[in-house]
């Protein structure tokens, strides 16, 4: 397996402050000290972040990822960081967040759960990429520990709400794309133009509480269930790297309104892993999701909403056919009625204190080679304390 060239920003001492760095084959590169000696163009890199480069467009984009490709570093290069002395940061500053519910089995599954009885998709859903807007503030970067929120939930429906710490804090297997060109308030993005707009690609795991989501979420949706923390990938792996893993989406072959129509494909041949506390508990394929990103693209700017640089937008959780490939415990645990076991001999229905949950990925690359997307990792911590 091969690590993806990829972007990212990280401290590493003696140099002060954040750097733009690179995952290229000879290691985590200093991209600015390339640029210094003329083998990597452009003035993006002095901020310490992504965000220039990001809105420096595809051009900027691809000719960048060759001269990394290109450079030939020896081992005790004075570009290449120590990586075990580096810290990884958020690399890009996150503009706006949307979350997407891109998945159909994802979609029936938690349709079944909460409307048994009834038509688990609802009558829109194959008919547009269902969606709401996130909290952008507190999205983290792996390895931040996730604090247990606390809100009102109603675990008896007979009896008033309670507050406290949640009981069924969950995860959601998801990828995320972050927007580099902008595009103007009231135009449009066909699914034509994604790839001039949306750099590449990270991990998420999108922490949910679910008795705070179900008993808020009447009628407007997703709120302080979803909004106390997101995290994603340290890495963003451009697009352009990840060209043998384009794939059309079921959608591609349905009945869906022009805007919808692709004319290049976008869905990607994604592996994800989920693991708690190193047991793996499930594998959801990417490649099963209906909608595709420059369809989510196409959709969030149809009505004339700008993206900017740094928004980022996430597919929803990825949940295949098997129940070993779904990307919740509300759907692996059955909202709590069946526990999972994990390697250690412990059982799960939603996270406990101390877990960590690490979502990871792979995708074909040139020449039958797996490349790696990387992973983002978070442990849980204790609710603060009522008082
Ligand atoms: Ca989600």
């Amino acid at each position: 397996m091969t690590a993806a060239l990829a972007f990212g920003v990280a401290t590493s001492p003696p140099a002060v402050g954040p750097r733009v760095v690179a995952r290229t084959t000879a290691g985590v590169v200093d991209v600015g000290a390339l640029a210094e000696r003329g083998q990597v163009s452009g003035g993006w890199w002095r901020s310490g972040m992504l965000d220039e480069f990001l809105a420096a467009g595809r051009s900027a984009w691809q000719q960048v990822i060759g001269e990394l490709a290109a450079a030939e570093l020896a081992a005790d290069d004075a570009a290449l960081l120590d990586v075990a002395d580096s810290h990884l940061l958020l690399p890009f500053a996150v503009g706006d967040y949307v979350d997407f519910y891109c998945s159909e089995q994802h979609a029936t599954n938690l349709g079944r759960i909460l409307r048994p009885g009834q038509d688990p998709l609802s009558p829109n859903w194959r008919h547009m990429p269902i969606g709401y807007h996130g909290r952008s503030g507190t999205i983290v970067v792996s390895g931040t520990s996730v604090r247990r929120p606390r809100g009102q939930r109603r675990p008896d429906p007979t009896a008033p709400p309670v507050f406290g710490p949640t009981e069924r804090l969950d995860l959601e297997v998801e990828v995320g794309y972050v927007v580099g060109v902008p595009s103007r308030q009231g135009v449009s993005v066909p699914t034509s133009d994604f790839g001039e707009h949306v750099f590449g690609v990270c991990l998420v795991n999108d922490w949910s509480a679910r008795d705070i989501q179900l008993w808020e979420g009447q009628p407007l949706g997703p709120f302080l269930g979803k909004s106390f923390a997101t995290s994603v990938s340290p890495w963003l792996v451009p697009l352009d790297i990840l060209a043998e893993a384009r794939i059309a989406v079921p959608s591609h072959h349905a009945p869906v309104l022009p805007y919808l129509v692709e004319t290049s494909l976008t869905g990607l041949d994604l592996s994800l892993e989920l693991s708690i506390n190193g047991t793996v508990v499930s594998r959801p394929p990417y490649s099963s999701m209906f909608w595709s990103p420059a369809q989510m693209l196409a959709h969030m700017t149809v009505n004339g909403a700008s993206v900017r640089t740094g928004d980022l937008f996430a597919s929803g959780t990825v949940s295949g056919e098997a129940p070993d490939t779904w990307g919740s415990l509300a759907e692996l645990s059955q909202m709590g009625a069946t526990p999972i076991s994990l390697a250690d001999g412990a059982t799960r229905t939603f996270l406990e204190d101390g877990d960590e949950v690490v979502i990871s990925a792979t995708a074909p690359g040139p020449d039958g080679a797996v490349l790696s997307l990387g992973e983002v990792r978070g442990t849980v911590i204790p609710a603060i304390p009522n008082s």
